[in-house]
């Protein structure tokens, strides 16, 4: 017998052992048996070959329909075998220096032919695969394809799928599988089955109802563990003893909105009092502010942090990337005027300061800002992870926000949340809004409050594809509307994927040509289109102060068209920009494209965002595309964009661990089991926070936490 947690040399032998490790990084009999099958065959059905996506590894059932061989140099001897699938198609497969496979492959007989899928000659084609015949020489089936449904499980060169499946049929014969880390009476109250029948049923289906059966209950083990993790992150926060930070009657926060110089949105004042509400108490804050692009999540911030102020301490804003920590300091000021005077001639009574710290700043401008977080004459500090290194200090750290949070990890804002005197009260904002129970998870050890509403009286951002492919003409019609906006006094992007120069020339996997680059497009316009405006540029290879040069400059009117990479997608804010052309499209995400957006229409004017791409008509890339200009919600934006990436991608940095320990949940698709597993588990949590009485979840929870682990070192 062996144990779950056991190493797979101990079940398998040495060389299988090291063959999954390094093909598919499956190193214990556990990870053996979470890897799932990918699809199922049924016996004697043959796999169609017009499913095959050139560049993976694929496994096909097919029927061998001819056999030959001949040496074609002295020392190659190559044998063609031709095999048919389920749909009449052929392929040829070249094998090379095995002549004997002309005896096993015999007219008639079926296998298992894997390798990796390649267009050869216009034809699809197996490179030098390996193969496994189903049956003996009597038709017989072998044993581990006996099942009715045969398992087809994600492969590699070296772990083929038949391997795998040998491998974990010989494992199952072997495993002691332990207590259920799902309680029973769960279990029952959701009619799911034990641990082990599921991962029998899993991959030794007797018939289809076992595979529904035991993904359900598998997909249950994922969902409950991992909002067990997040139900005692929420626990243990809560139990934390932080500072109350009580509004107080006559301070910066009531001066403040008293000089505002508009009204704040229903949903501005609503999560601002609920903000309000949460500051007061001693348990600390940990809350996501999600908002719709513009709708004005930054002054909901700033009042909370004025209160803070107010109550006699500081607040930290940290922001992803030098140019939005300047942008989000100068903007800062600029809402709070003279109340961020202090100690200037003229300040308002109840004034602060507002320091800012990047990395890239200069000694004495570093040394002043350090002094004022660290005596406390600034009442707010933003910065880059700058904040986050040993030598910054504050006198009493009472709340920091976190701006576009997916770009922290957990680690970081706990770096952060450790220079308080007593835990700080935590605000995240991310811009990139998604439905609720998956913000849950995805954020889930965070309370979630959503503005979706914008301001009044924001003209909505007309969004239009250009299609260079069918209308090469429409391109120049795109330069008119530039310089049609310019000439009424407004201000234009144009965004590129790359910023070009020695950067590699990479293909894309697809054999795509590289997206346009910043440096090329900014030549061609200022010399041809665009050439009697002032264009600049703006991309990640400049330097801090000249990109922030360029930005203050792009902020005061005095350059017209910024050609810039996606470093503009966050946070910045130019109301009289009304124009953007994203070139090359489709080679954005929809949730960027939709950021990317939100730079213009920042103001009353009406705005313009035209999306310009080679792609075809009915392409994904152009369905993607088709979405974004046809609605600007971004709710609806970000499902779209969840169905079209992968669940790791999706919980991303935020949740590192889970990216791996994911393999049958599906946010969009398991919303309703995600919300009874968090219900489940906060239950459980509530009861017992260490989990003392159920130690087999304790365990599935502390190897959650350890693959977490595993990843966040890789990254690091
Ligand atoms: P985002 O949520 O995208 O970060 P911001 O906080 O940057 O949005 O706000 C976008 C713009 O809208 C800013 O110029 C801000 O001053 C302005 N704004 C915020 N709230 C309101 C409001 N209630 N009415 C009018 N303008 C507002
Ligand atoms: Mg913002």
């Amino acid at each position: 017998m062996v144990a779950l947690g056991a190493r797979l040399s101990a079940a398998v032998g040495g060389p299988t052992a090291k063959a999954l490790a390094d093909g598919l990084d499956l190193q214990t009999v556990g990870d053996l048996l979470r890897h799932y099958p990918r699809r199922y065959v049924e016996r004697g059905a043959l796999t169609p070959f017009s499913e095959l996506v050139v560049g993976e590894y694929a496994t096909v059932v097919a029927e061998v329909t001819k056999a030959t061989g001949r040496k074609i140099r002295p020392k190659l001897y190559k044998s063609d075998i031709t095999i048919r699938g389920e749909d009449g198609g052929t392929m040829t497969l070249a094998l090379f220096n095995r002549p004997w496979v002309e005896k096993e492959l015999r007219t008639g007989r079926r296998a298992y032919f894997s390798g990796k899928v390649e267009r050869f000659a216009q034809r699809v084609q197996l490179a030098n695969p390996d193969y496994q015949l189903l049956d003996d020489e009597a038709g017989v089936l072998a044993e581990e394809f006996a099942g009715v449904l045969v398992p087809i499980y994600p492969a590699a060169a070296k772990a083929p799928s038949t391997t795998v499946a040998r491998s974990v049929r010989h494992t199952l014969g072997m495993v002691d599988f332990g207590a259920d880390p799902l309680p029973a009476e769960l279990r029952e109250r959701h009619g799911l089955i034990g641990l082990e029948q599921a991962l029998r049923g899993i991959h030794t289906p007797a018939e289809p109802a076992d595979v529904t059966l035991s993904r359900r209950r598998l997909t249950w083990d994922e969902a409950f563990v991992l909002q067990v993790v997040l139900a005692q992150r929420r626990a243990t926060t809560r139990a934390l003893a932080g500072t109350p930070r009580a509004a107080r009657p006559g301070g910066l926060l009531e001066a403040f909105d008293g000089a505002l110089p508009f009204t704040l949105t229903a949903g501005q004042v609503e999560i601002g009092a609920q903000l309000a509400g949460e500051l007061s108490q001693p348990a600390p804050m940990y809350r996501l502010l999600q908002g719709e692009v513009g709708s004005g999540k930054t002054v909901v911030a700033l009042r909370a942090m004025l209160q803070v102020v107010d109550s006699g301490g500081q607040a930290a804003l940290l922001a992803p990337t030098e140019v939005l920590a300047q942008q989000h300091a100068r903007s800062l000021r600029a809402m709070l005027g003279p109340l961020a005077t202090a100690g200037e001639l003229g300040a308002a009574e109840v004034a602060t300061r507002v320091a800012l710290l990047t990395g890239s700043q200069g000694a004495a401008a570093r040394r002043t800002a350090l002094e004022q977080a660290g005596n406390g004459a600034a009442g707010i500090v933003v910065g880059t992870h700058a904040l986050l290194s040993e030598g910054v200090a504050f006198t009493d750290l009472g709340l920091v926000v976190v701006d576009e949070q997916h770009r922290f990890g957990v680690e970081q804002r706990d770096a952060l949340r450790a220079k308080g005197r007593t835990p700080p009260h935590v605000l995240v904002m991310t811009a990139t809004p998604i439905p609720r129970t998956i913000a849950m998870t995805v954020y889930g050890d965070l309370e979630v409050s959503t503005l979706s509403e914008l301001p009044q009286g924001r003209a909505p951002v007309q969004t239009a594809v250009v299609p260079t492919g069918e209308r090469p003409a429409w391109l120049e019609t795109a330069w008119t509307r530039v310089r049609e906006h310019i000439a009424a006094g407004r201000q234009a992007f144009v965004v590129c994927p790359r910023i070009g120069g020695d950067e590699p020339e990479e293909r894309a996997s697809d054999g795509r040509r590289p997206g346009v680059a910043v440096l090329d497009v900014h030549l061609m316009l200022v010399h041809g289109a665009l050439n009697s405006l002032r264009v600049e540029m703006l991309h990640g290879r400049m330097a801090p102060e000249d990109k922030d040069a360029v930005m203050q400059r792009f902020t005061r009117g005095e350059i017209d068209v910024l050609v810039a990479t996606t470093v503009i997608e966050v946070g910045v804010d130019v109301p009289n920009a009304t124009v953007m052309v994203v070139l090359d499209a489709d080679r954005f995400g929809v949730s960027q494209l939709h950021q990317l957006r939100g730079r213009v229409g920042r103001g009353s004017e009406p705005a313009l965002c035209l999306l310009v791409t080679d792609t075809e008509q009915g392409h994904p890339s152009r369905v993607r595309l088709d979405a974004v200009a046809s609605t600007s919600d971004g709710f609806v934006l970000s499902r779209v964009d969840l169905k079209h990436r992968r669940e790791g991608d999706v919980l991303g940095s935020a949740q590192s661990g889970t990216r791996s320990s994911l393999r049958m949940l599906r946010l969009l698709r398991d919303e309703d089991l995600i919300r009874e597993a968090r219900a489940e588990a906060v239950a459980v949590v509530d009861e017992d926070l260490l989990l003392a009485d159920h130690p087999a979840l304790r365990q599935a929870v502390l190897d959650l936490l350890n693959e977490e682990r595993a990843d966040f070192l890789e990254k690091a």
